[in-house]
């Protein structure tokens, strides 16, 4: 397919339907429809051919880990223009680790020997906005919402609150990554990967409206960490 037919498959088709789905029914149906596309061969967007899909049936072998947010403006396949089979991908809700993220990691580490593992935020964070909200507001949340939070909160140590609000945000998303890659640095199992060489742990922000990933520099506590761009 032409590059210039999905753009305009996207622009005209797709986005034109996106705000009219306003039940969990029309969302099943749409995702159901667009299964059936993709197995018939009709997808709207680059597919993969079936011998493709037989081949990665019988194993995967991705070349990167991501570990990104759950908010459905930054889905990675589409944001690294990457394949089936080509990313290994955690998402959750700030990008934060947690017991089940972890075990994630360990077994991208140890069976699938990603070499590449990125933690990526994105400018316009919800799950960010509310640890801040939090931490500098007083704001309360849900039970559920606010255990995700404390895995935010403790990232906004260092965050200068008389920021305007946009730029408030922006240094708390980048604040919460390197937190993130930090404690996965930390980990012994981490160590004794990096120790081992050859991988690379690195911190990225997407932005919403450009849609360019930002990757970061790395900070002290990663300075074994290569800068990727
Ligand atoms: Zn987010």
């Amino acid at each position: 397919m032409a590059q210039g037919t999905t753009t305009e498959l996207w622009t005209e088709d797709r986005m034109s339907h996106v705000h009219e789905i306003r039940t969990a029914e029309e969302a099943l149906t749409r995702l159901k429809e667009g299964n059936a596309r993709f197995v018939s061969g009709q997808a709207r967007f680059p597919t993969v051919h079936k011998e493709v899909l037989a081949e990665l049936a019988k194993r995967q072998r991705p070349y990167a880990t991501i570990l990104g947010c759950s908010d459905s403006r930054v889905p990675p396949e589409l944001v690294f223009d990457a394949a089936f089979g080509e990313l290994f991908i955690i998402r959750v809700a700030g990008n934060v680790l947690g017991e089940s993220i972890n075990g994630t990691l360990q077994y991208a580490s140890t069976h699938l020997h990603t070499p590449l593992f990125v933690v990526l935020g994105h400018e316009g964070c919800g799950a960010v906005e509310a640890a801040l909200a939090e931490k500098f507001h007083g704001a309360r949340h849900r039970s559920r919402i606010a255990t995700l939070l404390e895995n935010i909160v403790p990232a906004l140590e260092s965050i200068d609150p008389t920021l305007p609000p946009e730029a408030l945000l922006s240094a708390a998303v980048e604040a919460n990554v390197r937190r993130t890659i930090r404690e996965v640095l930390e980990s012994p199992e981490a160590k004794a990967r990096m120790a081992e060489g050859g991988v690379m742990v690195i911190g990225a922000v997407y932005d919403l409206v450009t849609g360019r990933v930002r990757f970061l520099e790395p900070d002290s506590l990663g300075r074994s960490v290569p800068p990727m761009v």
